[in-house]
């Protein structure tokens, strides 16, 4: 069932798919267990310790387990050729120095994700004596989906930030070119009962994983997304548009669109700052420095922080007041096209809980993806496929 955006697969709503599949039938159903072993061991044929392996593998299934399909397996390829051509280190040896309720982190020029999963740790570890506890990292890679990192402080009873800088893609509010990133940021709180809030979005109106697996799928980019190097709205085949970005003759706007009229200024300038903390002020890359994952060290920078509620408040009365928000937020009175008044977070959950139970849909086309590389690296595939 169809209603407004979001695809029920059972008539008393409780299956719920975020993600609109365009055409069911290009799609495999795969256990989320599976893919995660098929995924670790790909990276670990390419000399990364199976810990590493492990979280990126985790951090890849668990995007596609929350309906972001653009930050999920399709990714694999992107680090796989970034280990490959030598552009990314895969035996990083993280460095850490610690101040305070600090840490400054070196990733060693190694994917994000292992880099990030400990420095959060160090951000919680800080919260838990300061009430607050911030992680700044350098010589990073691209880490995924920054809510992964934020949902680690949850665990703890936490409040978790997440934000990164990436290579640059976006155009700062009136002017042409790529000069920002995608810059997303991650909150995540913990709430009494599942599912937590988490909001983590692009600071640029869609992030380019979104354009990627729209080229993968052959769908269609709409006006307002992206713009040529003249100013001019580029839309239609989304391959095309792809390639025009990636020949930097195309740039995606940032959030709030073209100019200042709907907000574009308020996009560029949230990426702005993220940059400033995540890029400037860890000693990383910024804007147009950061570099591509396959192309060479880009050294991206992460920020994570850690607030500890109990430093503020008792944490029953902080689930009480939360718990307060979201009912008032969902007593709301509907718009009526919307189905339904949402909390951040919720949509991803409910995914979530359906493909653990029903496997993750992935695209043939990623799939195939998954399987030449696995050719390539002399394993075996753990399912048979006829693709
Ligand atoms: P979305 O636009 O899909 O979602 C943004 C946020 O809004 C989510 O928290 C989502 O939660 C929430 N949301 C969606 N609809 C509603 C609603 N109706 N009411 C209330 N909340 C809502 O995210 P993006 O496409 O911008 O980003 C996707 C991912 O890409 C993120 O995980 C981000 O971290 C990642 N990214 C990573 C980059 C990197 O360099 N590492 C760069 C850019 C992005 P829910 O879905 O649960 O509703």
């Amino acid at each position: 069932m169809f209603i407004n955006g979001c695809v029920f697969l059972t008539s008393d709503l409780t299956m719920f798919e975020k993600e609109v599949l365009v055409d069911p039938k290009e799609y495999v159903r795969i256990d989320h267990k599976l893919l995660r072993f098929w995924v670790t061991e790909i990276f670990v044929s390419l000399g990364l310790r199976s810990e590493d392996a492990e979280v990126i593998s985790d951090v890849l299934v668990t995007a596609d387990l929350m309906g972001i399909s653009s930050h999920g397996v399709q990714r694999v390829k992107r680090y796989v050729d970034g280990i490959k051509v030598g552009a990314v280190n895969p035996k990083p040896e993280i460095k850490v120095v610690e101040r305070g309720a600090t840490a400054l982190v070196d990733g060693d020029n190694g994917l994000g994700h292992p880099t990030s999963v400990k420095a959060m740790a160090l951000a919680i570890a800080k919260a838990e004596s300061y009430g607050i506890g911030i992680s700044l990292v350098r010589r990073s890679h691209h880490f995924g989906i920054a809510g992964y990192y934020a949902l680690k402080a949850v665990d703890k009873g936490f409040i978790g930030v997440s934000m990164t800088n990436s290579e640059a893609l976006v155009s700062y509010v009136n002017s042409l070119g790529r000069f920002l990133g995608t810059n997303p940021l991650a909150v995540a709180v913990p709430t009494p009962t599942p599912p937590p809030i988490l909001f983590d979005a692009a600071t640029s109106i869609v992030p380019v994983g979104k354009v990627e697996i729209y080229a993968k799928l052959g769908r269609e980019i709409p006006e307002g997304w992206v713009i040529d190097s003249e100013g001019n709205y580029l839309k239609g085949n989304a391959s095309e548009v792809l390639k025009a970005i990636k020949n930097h003759r195309a740039s995606i706007l940032p959030l709030g669109g073209l100019g200042e009229e709907f907000g574009g200024h308020k996009g560029s300038g949230l990426s702005l700052v993220i940059d400033i903390i995540s890029g400037i002020l860890s000693g990383a890359a910024w804007g147009p420095h950061v570099g591509y994952t396959t192309v060479k060290e880009a050294n991206v920078g992460h920020a994570f922080i850690a607030l500890n509620i109990e430093f503020f408040m008792d944490k029953n009365t902080f689930y009480e007041r939360i718990s307060k928000y979201i009912k008032e937020i969902k007593e709301l009175k509907k718009h009526p096209k919307a189905y339904k008044v949402w909390i951040p977070g919720e949509k991803s959950w409910l995914t979530m809980e359906t493909r653990k139970k029903l496997g993750i849909p992935i695209h043939k086309n990623v799939l195939k993806e998954l399987i030449e590389i696995s050719k390539e690296q002399h394993l075996e595939i753990p399912l048979s496929l006829d693709l």
